[in-house]
């Protein structure tokens, strides 16, 4: 059996010493969870007000979904647009779609001003889609957002495709023909059964190391407002007025707002001692499902992509495709490699995320899935026995409608949302923590999709 042994956490400094809480202190604003979201949430915090911040982490830095990601920077939900057009409206749900896809410039600023030199490539990425239905959704989504006023997402559709005919005339202008060698070369497959491409704006980042880089930065630029703790669990926030108290294992933290950034709602019981009780709601708003990945070394002779395969004529819009990421990698110091990382069996865990354990090893099932696909899919000799260097897997949360929670609780707003990672989480940690500092700041924040629901 493998061990859930990640690309990047292995990229990490090992070396690096970790502060634990040790008395009991007071803040103006308690961050729990050091991941992408508690710290861009503290990097914002920090930049757009004056106050102190702390962040608490119950583990090590980036050791939760950060560290266990496919690292792909990627700008849609994991729905579809239509389908948040429906739920929400089309003007919130094109809004939602612009403000994560702006989100790429807060990612930018956050990586230009830390003076970052870790890679970040961007190219265009592709998703390979394998049956009429799944041409559909996006014909329509790009109807939609052509209709909102916002910008598509290109689609290129096999001249060989039996439907090619069947498109309805409204759709004319938002996709175009190419021949069906087009469609291999953009995903590049030799399986026959893909039809179309939809592309748009994708990159790939460790999302650990950068937040390893960040924190060095924030230490630096913000010595006397600025404090990570790392071992130091939370097992409970009591929310009072105007001040929260949070039992962090041995000791308390007084702070006058408390953002969880924990993925999903994980082991904290929540106590409002101003209003109605939240605690039994908000154990509901998130599931966990475990997400896994293997990656292996190629010669670094080919550019950074990312690709998703919908090989099943049948997969739903949602999460039922298999990502392949390319990127450039350094294994040992000086020794540059291509990592290819494959991802998508997934595990639904119900109702309880605390069985997760991200010590298990990983499946041979997941293994085997991923091993498949690779030699089904991807331009590999068909008998070549590929050695996984790494094979890893993470915790997601997903929110019922698959959309992240960002901002105050309405019973208590000294409580503060940035979660729901829901497999798609880099970009949309970004926003977020960006949002928060706003709500923080006191500044008058629009009404979105994300905002916490009353019920
Ligand atoms: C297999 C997989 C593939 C993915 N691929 C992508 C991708 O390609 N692109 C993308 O954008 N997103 C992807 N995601 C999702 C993305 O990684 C997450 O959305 C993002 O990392 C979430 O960041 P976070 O900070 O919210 O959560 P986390 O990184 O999980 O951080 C939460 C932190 O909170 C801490 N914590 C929890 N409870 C407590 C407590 N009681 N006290 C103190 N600390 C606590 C945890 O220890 C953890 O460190 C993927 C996720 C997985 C698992």
């Amino acid at each position: 059996m493998k061990k859930n042994r990640s690309p990047w956490i292995h990229q990490l400094d090992s070396s690096r010493t970790h502060t634990t809480l040790r008395n009991d202190i007071s803040t103006d604003i308690a961050i729990i969870g050091a991941g992408i979201a508690g710290i861009s949430t503290a990097f914002y915090a920090l930049k757009n007000t004056e106050k102190n911040v702390v962040v608490v982490e119950r583990f090590k830095l980036a050791h939760g979904a950060t560290g266990h990601n496919a690292g792909q920077v990627v700008s849609y939900f994991e729905r579809g647009f239509g389908s948040l057009a429906k739920e929400f409206g089309l003007k919130r749900a094109a809004q939602a779609e612009k403000a994560i896809v702006d989100a790429w410039s807060l990612l930018d600023e956050m990586y230009t001003e830390a003076s970052l030199d870790i890679p970040f490539s961007r190219f265009l990425g592709h998703g390979g889609l394998s049956s009429f239905q799944q041409v559909k959704w996006h014909l329509e989504a790009n109807h939609l957002r052509r209709e909102a006023g916002i910008e598509s997402r290109d689609l290129l559709i096999s001249a060989d495709a039996p439907f090619v005919k069947a498109i309805p005339k409204q759709y004319d202008g938002i996709y175009s023909v190419v021949p069906q060698e087009k469609i291999a070369e953009l995903l590049e497959t030799k399986m026959p059964g893909f039809l179309a491409v939809i592309s748009f704006q994708k990159g790939c980042i460790n999302s650990a190391l950068f937040c390893q880089e960040m924190v060095i930065y924030l230490q630096k630029k913000y010595p006397d407002r600025f404090t990570l703790f790392e071992h130091t669990p939370v097992h409970k926030v009591i929310l009072h007025k105007e001040h929260a108290v949070l039992d962090a294992d041995t000791h308390t933290i007084e702070a006058a707002h408390v953002v969880l950034c924990t993925n999903g709602f994980e082991s904290i019981h929540i106590i409002n001692e101003a209003g109605l009780q939240i605690d039994a709601k908000y154990h509901h708003l998130v599931r966990g499902k475990i997400g896994y990945m293997s990656g292996y070394l190629e010669n670094m002779d080919k550019p950074p992509m990312a690709i998703s395969y919908y090989k099943d004529p049948d997969a739903s819009e949602n999460n039922s495709y298999i990502y392949l990421t390319r990127r450039p990698y350094e294994y040992e110091a000086g020794a540059h490699h291509n990592l290819i990382s494959v991802g998508g069996p997934e595990l639904d865990l119900e109702e309880d995320s605390s069985v997760y354990n991200f010590e298990d090893d990983f499946p041979e099932e997941a293994e085997a899935e991923i091993d498949r696909f690779i030699h089904q899919v991807y331009s590999i000799e068909p008998k070549k026995q590929i050695d996984y260097v790494f094979t890893w897997h993470g915790l997601m949360g997903y929110t019922k409608n698959g959309v992240r929670l960002i901002g105050p609780e309405p019973q208590n707003p000294v409580l503060l949302y940035n979660l729901g990672c829901n497999g798609i989480g880099i970009l949309p940690s970004i926003l977020g923590g960006k949002i928060i500092s706003g709500h923080i700041a006191g500044e008058k924040m629009e009404k979105s999709i994300f905002d916490v629901p009353r019920k």
